[in-house]
């Protein structure tokens, strides 16, 4: 018998035991009550949840000092952190982190709009819009991408653009601004989803100026890039903040309030890229679009403006840094997410409930319980949603 052979199979049935042991990411221990509010938060009539895509205190900091020690978040008053591990791994992709976010579910990473056992959940913006609201979606990706496709799709891996595409098409978005246009038009299955946009009511923009075009009340479907569009420091205009104050006055017109998700989807891969002045663009950018939010909800005083991350990417570090030329010495320490937790800012009817450490599935619940909503259908397998026309 060669031992080495045998010392070999130990060694990783040893390991095999001490793998089996670790313990499960979620901790089973209960989390510390909360204190109570002293008094039942206001409802709010629009929620605007703005996500910035890997964006930790480092990424936000390096913002600021590119943008001469500013932020538009510096006018939020009410701050806290969520702790963002999924299911399955202490650090969580956009997928499992959106979805938190969209049904309130620990979900494995890779998840779309389902729960850890695949089973597909009401999303907020589903619910929401069965109550009557208006919703809309806003990223600088495609619309197909992990954090939009979390609040409209079910699917359980996040490469299934094209499935993810074919829920756009029936979902009960009012508007939705973004790329992603070539898994609506150059398909596997041959279909135009285009053209069964359409036929489902919307109106479709594949350019800014035609965006521009289309009629006030009319549901829109604006697919500006074929996959995603460049980096802000690469050519790309200010249409983020643009398409936000867009989707916003095309909402407010619903009598019901409205839910809109925006998305800086690109901060995340300024981390992906250890490309500091990548990181600092987009965050700039973002914080445009979290300006025209706030403006609104300042002036309408019914609105929520929520702003969060779905995780940190690149274990971004500021080794230093000068606010006279906006110059950041950025560090990293991974080309990947990070289990750190993230800050979350709240402004407007309900922000209270947004303080302290909570789970990023808090988020959720908040949203609901502020709007005293209760998803109106039961989980399904993900295949049951509406997978026959
Ligand atoms: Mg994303
Ligand atoms: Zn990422």
């Amino acid at each position: 018998m060669n031992m080495k052979l045998v010392f070999a199979f130990a060694c990783s049935a040893f390991l095999v035991a001490c793998k089996a042991q670790v313990p499960p990411t979620a901790p089973a221990t209960t989390a510390p009550q909360a204190l109570k509010p002293v008094a039942p938060p206001a409802s709010p009539k629009n929620i605007i949840l703005l996500i910035g895509d890997g964006m930790g205190t480092s990424q936000i900091y390096a913002g600021m000092i590119g943008n001469n020690n500013f932020l538009e978040l510096e006018r939020f008053k009410q701050l806290g952190f969520i702790k963002t591990y999924s299911f399955d791994n202490i650090i969580t992709d956009s997928g499992a982190g959106a979805t938190a976010f969209s049904i309130g579910q620990k979900t494995y990473n890779n998840a779309i709009g389902v729960a850890g056992d695949t089973l597909a959940h009401e999303t907020v913006l589903e619910t929401a819009a069965k109550s009557g609201r208006a919703t809309g979606v806003v990223a600088t990706c495609a619309v197909t991408h992990a954090t939009p496709a979390s609040f409209v799709a079910h699917v359980p891996h996040r490469e299934m653009h094209e499935d993810i595409a074919w829920e756009y098409v029936h979902s009960p978005l009012q508007l939705f601004i973004g790329g992603g246009r070539k898994y609506f038009e150059q398909r596997k299955d041959g279909r135009d989803l285009m053209a069964e946009l359409r036929m489902r009511g919307f109106y479709t923009a594949t350019t800014e100026a035609a965006l521009l075009e289309v009629p006030q009340q009319a549901r829109l479907a604006a697919l500006l890039w074929d996959d995603a569009p460049a980096k802000k420091n690469e050519g790309r205009n200010d249409i983020l903040p643009r398409a936000t104050q867009l989707a916003i006055d095309r909402l407010n017109t619903n009598e019901k309030g409205f839910f809109l998700m925006v998305e800086g989807s690109q901060i995340d891969w300024g981390g992906h890229a250890n490309e500091t002045d990548y990181i600092v663009q987009e965050m700039i950018d973002f914080d445009q679009a979290i300006g025209k939010a706030l403006d609104f909800a300042e002036k309408n005083g019914e609105t929520l403006v929520i702003v969060t991350a779905d995780h940190e990417t690149g274990g971004f570090a500021l080794a230093g840094g000068d606010f006279k030329t906006g110059k950041v010495k950025g560090a990293f320490t991974s080309t990947k997410h990070t289990a750190v937790m993230v800050p979350v800012f709240a402004y407007g009817p309900g922000a209270e409930m947004f303080t302290g450490i909570q789970e990023n599935i808090d988020i959720y619940k908040h949203i609901m319980n502020l709007w005293n909503l209760q998803p109106s259908r039961k989980p399904v397998r993900w295949e049951a949603i509406k997978r026959a026309n």
